[in-house]
């Protein structure tokens, strides 16, 4: 078995994935009702198709793809459209949503549908496809997954890296997944080699998941040139950079892409969401979701319909206890904070992690000490602590010749910080201001 790269620098947060990480996939009944917004992935928002009083069946488009940066939305249940308006985005914005009302007594049977027969296709077909289904990187990041499957002509691709790392705290849906679903990983990864022209893949799986390991490694099929490589444990190794550089050892060029490097990299979940377009020809209408923490009456991993409210996925897990203080989107490192409820999971909703209040961050924060943790903490070698004081002035132009864009807000020097200070936050909205910025220059 060949041995990781591993990456520089990095922290260790406590893992917390044992709350679920030996509980089996369950299904999640349908809701009363599912909340769709137009923009769930990275690009352009979908546009919409339906209008109000409108019935669509299980898997029926809602919303087309704007152009080749976007993907459809799609009915994730049988249902009525009873609104299109504004609704709490869990990113934190308002964004424009379809609200269905589910139908109760419908068998929630999905319109008889061609399945795609993947080995005919040329590669233009198999990226319309799975464009088509509205499939996007489900680990988090959202970004279309049929853009990948088409990498610029002017850089070629020798490696698929398939990230099974899932190095943020308490998630383990990607975990689950290759515990139960490796067939499916497999043929998915066999459907984006062919697709990508490319004859080695290696899958990287931090050391943490042995029984994901071991169910990965009987699912090979002798026919691919499929490695399954573990890696050390130590976040942010789920970072595309930080996978490239542990299974390469090649570092990806400031400012550049993968494929500069030769390489894609794509999500464990979002290869198994390929593999169920050419099984089954439905699109992208559900995704695993890690419900958990210590402020959860009932963690699990579950199957959700992509659109049903928090709320009601938490009620789902037994509702939250007595001394629950937040509830988190994502992981805790990289999650966002939830102001509303009402918000829905979306196609990039890895988890859902309810803090206890005793693990939540302390309001207060103090003056630098220039310890130099930060910086011993940074995988891409920035400087935290003098970002943080030009953030704090408003200086972010300095900050951007600092490179700034090289920061993935990863939250590994707010972690080590001894003086609580929420440098990843300052970072966030330094990127949002240069982004205005620039918006309002052009
Ligand atoms: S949040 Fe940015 S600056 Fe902080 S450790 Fe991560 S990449 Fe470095
Ligand atoms: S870890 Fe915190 S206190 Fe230490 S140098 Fe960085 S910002 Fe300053």
């Amino acid at each position: 078995m060949a041995i990781s790269f591993g990456f520089r620098h990095g922290v260790h947060p406590p893992e917390e994935k044992e709350l679920t990480h030996g509980l089996a996939i369950r299904r999640m009944p349908y809701p009363d009702e599912l909340v769709l917004p137009l923009r769930q992935h990275a690009g352009k928002p979908a546009v919409l198709r339906v209008k109000v009083g409108d019935h669509v069946e299980r898997g029926d488009t809602l919303a087309d793809a704007d152009g080749f940066m976007s993907v459809p939305i799609h009915a994730s249940a049988a249902g009525t459209v009873v609104d299109v308006d504004w609704w709490p985005h869990p990113d934190g914005s308002m964004a424009q949503a379809v609200r269905l009302r589910v139908d109760r007594y419908a068998p929630h049977l999905p319109r008889p549908r061609l399945v795609p027969r993947w080995e005919g296709l040329s590669t233009d077909d198999v990226v319309r496809a799975v464009q088509q289904a509205g499939v996007v990187g489900l680990g988090g990041a959202a970004f279309p997954t049929h853009v990948k499957l088409a990498p610029p002509k002017d850089h070629a691709v020798h490696t698929l890296i398939i990230n099974g790392a899932e190095c943020e705290p308490y998630l383990t849906s990607d975990h689950r997944t290759m515990v139960e679903y490796a067939p499916r990983v497999m043929f998915g990864i066999r459907v984006m080699m062919r697709a990508l022209g490319v004859s080695k893949c290696v899958v990287g799986i931090e050391r943490n998941k042995p029984d994901a390991v071991a169910a990965m490694v009987a699912a090979k099929p002798d026919d691919l040139d499929v490695e399954i490589l573990p890696l050390t444990v130590k976040y942010p190794q789920g970072a595309e950079k930080m996978l490239i550089k542990a299974v390469t050892g090649v570092e990806v060029p400031s400012g550049k892409l993968p494929v500069t490097v030769g390489v894609v990299v794509q999500n464990v979940g979002s290869v198994a969401a390929i593999a169920e377009v050419f099984e089954t020809g439905l699109p992208l209408i559900e995704r695993i979701v890690t419900v958990t923490g210590h402020g959860l009456r009932k963690p699990a991993n579950l199957i959700v319909p992509v659109g049903t409210k928090l709320r009601d996925l938490l009620a789902f897990c037994g509702g939250v206890t007595a001394d629950a203080a937040e509830v988190i989107i994502g992981g805790p490192m990289m999650g966002q904070a939830q102001a509303n409820l009402d918000a829905p999971v979306v196609k990039g909703t890895t988890g859902v992690v309810v803090l206890a209040r005793e693990e939540t961050r302390a309001e207060q924060s103090w003056a630098c000490i220039h310890c130099g943790r930060c910086l011993d903490a940074c995988p891409v070698f920035l400087n935290p602590s003098t970002l943080g004081e030009l953030a704090r002035a408003r200086r972010y132009e300095t900050m951007s010749d600092m490179h700034l864009a090289d920061c993935m807000l990863c939250g590994s020097c707010a972690f080590v910080c001894p003086s609580n200070i929420p440098l990843a936050q300052l970072f966030q909205g330094a990127k949002a201001a240069l982004r205005r910025q620039l918006a309002a220059a052009s």
